[in-house]
């Protein structure tokens, strides 16, 4: 990490910098094929964390790691840790149990087989671990995973847990197993959370609000967790694409990629980052926190 002058380093904290690797196309419309627009995105993520010096936790789709699993090896050559983001990209509440367990180990063997690298970290499609799909943090510990990015501490309108804890902790799964969670980095603004950790927030909210919620977190001793998406640095892909995307989507979706990469390479040398692997290695003391079973609906 370097910082600079004008832009000073803000914490001494190691915070955890992720990258969940997807091609967009498929990952928004699964009944489209995967393309290879990920391959060179995810490069231009590779080169950009590799000019701050800065490792990262990618957790690689089990479709597109099929597609392409040299770019795997290249996530894994640059130092980086591959994690799991599931094999087929489908929401949590889509699944049951036993067809969740099932996607979680076929992405899990794919990787390892792939890497040689036992592959013990999670995050779900669209943070889709809530209040109804508890039961997932059971199947992630039962088949060998020892932490999970996938509660979103904020309920929003697609996701997240109101109440969940906001910064990274040792949680009890319902069934009674123990996981290191890894929540999305918030920002507290007059008595309420917002988002501040990557993605469409990283892109559409003013920086002060990210590198506030960063510095909050860390000033309270707490690491922050934010995330990306490797399509984030390609700022004409959806024009490119050769179907149909409703205006909202292409709206939403298309808005801040233009000065994406310069925000993130400023928040790299204003903050240290590192993979959740060496966030896990830093902290020796970590806040606990229990998730009861949810009554059946
Ligand atoms: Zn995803």
């Amino acid at each position: 990490m370097s910082p600079t002058a004008a832009h000073p380093v803000q914490s001494h904290v190691r915070n955890a910098i992720t990258i969940d690797v997807e091609d967009w196309l498929s990952a928004l419309y699964p009944q489209r094929p995967v393309t290879d627009r990920f391959v060179v995105n995810t490069r231009k993520v590779l080169q950009a964390l590799a000019t701050r010096q800065t490792r990262g936790t990618f957790f690689v789709l089990g479709r597109v790691a099929e597609k392409a699993p040299q770019i795997v090896r290249e996530i894994q050559a640059a130092g980086h840790e591959v994690q799991s983001h599931g094999y087929g990209h489908e929401l949590l509440h889509h699944l049951t149990p036993a067809r969740f367990r099932a996607d979680l180990e076929h992405s899990k063997k794919l990787l390892e087989d792939i890497t040689g690298c036992p592959v013990n970290g999670y995050r779900a499609p669209a943070f889709s671990i809530t209040t109804q799909t508890l039961w997932a943090l059971d199947v992630l510990a039962e088949t060998g995973f020892t932490y999970d990015s996938s509660v979103f501490p904020l309920r929003t309108r697609r996701y997240g847990i109101d109440g969940a804890p906001y910064y990274p902790h040792v949680l009890r799964t319902p069934g009674g197993h123990e996981l290191h969670e890894f929540p999305v980095a918030t920002y507290r603004l007059a008595g309420r959370r917002i988002p501040a950790g990557g993605g469409g927030y990283f892109r559409l909210f003013p920086y002060f609000v990210l590198r506030r919620g960063i510095r909050q977190l860390n000033v309270a001793g707490h690491p922050a967790t934010i995330y990306m998406h490797p399509y984030e640095y390609n700022p004409g892909e959806i024009s490119e694409l050769p179907y149909a995307i409703s205006w909202k989507t292409r709206l939403h979706q298309s808005l801040g990629r233009r000065w994406f990469p310069r925000r993130m390479d400023r928040l790299l040398t204003e903050f240290r980052f590192g993979s959740i692997r060496d966030v896990i290695a830093a902290v020796s003391d970590w806040p606990r926190h229990e998730h009861k079973p949810q009554p059946a609906e």
